[in-house]
């Protein structure tokens, strides 16, 4: 009844107006996902719906309670830069520290998760920052430690090296929209990182099909 609704507005959500452009997330998750999406958006399922809402709590909650700090925080900061735009949750405007807020299904974390880094060192690079912070919650800790903060710095050659990474990767993307063939965008079959994100994903046949050919042409 109305999970149906929801699930249309997020869908809407997802492939409105609102999500036109090229965004950090992207270009950091796995681009050639994405420009599957925008080339043909599929129905958002029950657990995009569960990723979303949970994913949103974490940030609706923490920006509220950031906004009774206005001079120090800034919410929602929005980003543009070479054509790609983000949306950094907090930034912390007296030391300029973007500050990514994350919720995950653990109960402890001793490591951040690798794609949190990504998305926020493209922040980092984009903003100039040296410094920035993951701030996960911990779905599963029903203890007296359920968040944890992650500080991450970078250097400056490190924040040259991400900027060429993210203009490299739009590159490929707008020329896999362009030829409407994903496969020239970078897929993520072999990214230790990121290669969970196949697991569930509708596309998989497709990119090992694709990724045995290139073996045999490089062969
Ligand atoms: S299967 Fe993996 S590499 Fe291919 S589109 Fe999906 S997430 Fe990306």
């Amino acid at each position: 009844m109305y999970l149906e609704q929801l699930l249309t507005s997020l869908y809407e959500k997802f492939n409105g107006d609102e999500r036109s452009g090229i965004h950090v997330s992207d270009l950091t998750l796995c681009p050639r996902k994405s420009v599957w999406r925008k080339l043909n958006p599929e129905p958002c399922t029950p657990r995009d719906l569960n990723f979303f809402s949970s994913g949103r709590s974490i940030h609706d909650s923490i920006q509220t309670l950031a906004n009774h700090n206005k001079k120090k925080f800034e919410i929602e900061k929005e980003l543009s830069w070479e054509g790609i735009s983000g949306h950094v949750d907090l930034v912390d405007t007296e030391n300029n520290i973007p500050i990514e807020c994350k919720s995950a299904r653990v109960k402890t974390m001793d490591v951040v998760k690798p794609h949190y880094v990504s998305q926020l060192k493209a922040y980092m690079a984009i903003l100039g920052s040296k410094t920035g912070v993951v701030l996960v919650q911990l779905l599963m800790h029903f203890d007296d430690k359920p968040f944890v903060e992650f500080e991450i710095t970078m250097d400056e050659e490190e924040m040259n090296t991400t900027k060429q990474k993210l203009l490299l990767d739009k590159e490929f993307y707008l020329m896999a929209l362009e030829k409407k063939d994903p496969m020239l965008a970078r897929g993520v079959t072999k990214d230790k990182d990121l290669d969970w994100l196949c697991r569930n994903c509708p596309h998989y046949a497709d990119c090992l099909k694709n990724d045995i050919k290139e073996e045999k042409k490089n062969d």
